[in-house]
């Protein structure tokens, strides 16, 4: 058994979040290990990844009670489908936090007036009140925010480039649908051994943030 694949798998899905510090590390619930960005949860049969160690600073049954009971499957879906249709969106230009206002957007104005002196916050004139900029190097990279459609529900590229990733790794061509039953529910992925709860995010009708839909073959 290949540990380290497993382990660098787990590693995509972790957290960098200090006010939730028990997902910033993979977990044990069980005979299973996991690990939670709070989007996507992956999970895996603990044989994969003995070393990990149980869930102690969070309740697991908060994390059980999410993960639906019955998997069957219910189609499958091309990793070059989906890494296709990726390709197809316009990188952007990376964007890094504005050193002028500290990625607050505002800046601090005083002035005096006679006897009175006066502070205003007012936008910041670098970064027009976006607290971002663009990245002096001109780096480029892929549109996080847009949106593939697959089965009822609209996800994350941002996620869908992790799980195609994680099949490359594993040197797996099809995803399965293993659990799908709204559009605004979870679904979960499996792929090997390995399962993907995603959560869905909400579109509006015409949405222009998707981009497309992968087709499932029964
Ligand atoms: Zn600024």
């Amino acid at each position: 058994m290949e540990t380290t694949i497993y382990n660098n798998l787990l590693k995509l899905f972790v957290d960098d979040n200090e006010f939730v510090d028990w997902r910033n590390k993979p977990f044990k619930i069980g005979e299973q290990v996991m690990a939670t960005n709070g989007h996507v949860i992956i999970i895996i049969n603990d044989i994969v990844a003995p070393e990990i160690g149980p869930l102690t600073t969070y309740d697991p049954n908060g994390v059980l009670s999410v993960i639906p009971p019955n998997c069957t499957l219910l189609g499958t879906i091309s990793v070059d489908d989906v890494k296709n249709l990726i390709s197809t969106v316009p990188l952007i230009p990376v964007e890094v936090e504005c050193e002028t206002c500290l990625g607050e957007g505002e800046v601090e104005y005083h002035f005096e007036s006679g006897k009175n002196y006066y502070t205003e916050d007012l936008e910041c004139p670098v970064c027009k009140g976006e607290g971002v900029v663009k990245s002096k190097s001109g780096e480029k990279e892929i549109n996080y925010l847009r949106r593939i459609i697959i089965g009822q529900s609209a996800f994350a590229i941002s996620y869908l480039d992790k799980i195609v990733s994680c099949c490359e790794q594993l040197q797996v061509q099809e995803i399965s649908i293993v659990y799908q039953v709204g559009k605004d529910s979870k679904t979960v992925f499996r792929v090997g051994l390995v399962d993907f709860l995603v959560m869905p995010v909400a579109i509006e009708l015409n949405d222009e943030s998707i981009i497309g839909s992968v087709s499932i073959k029964l």
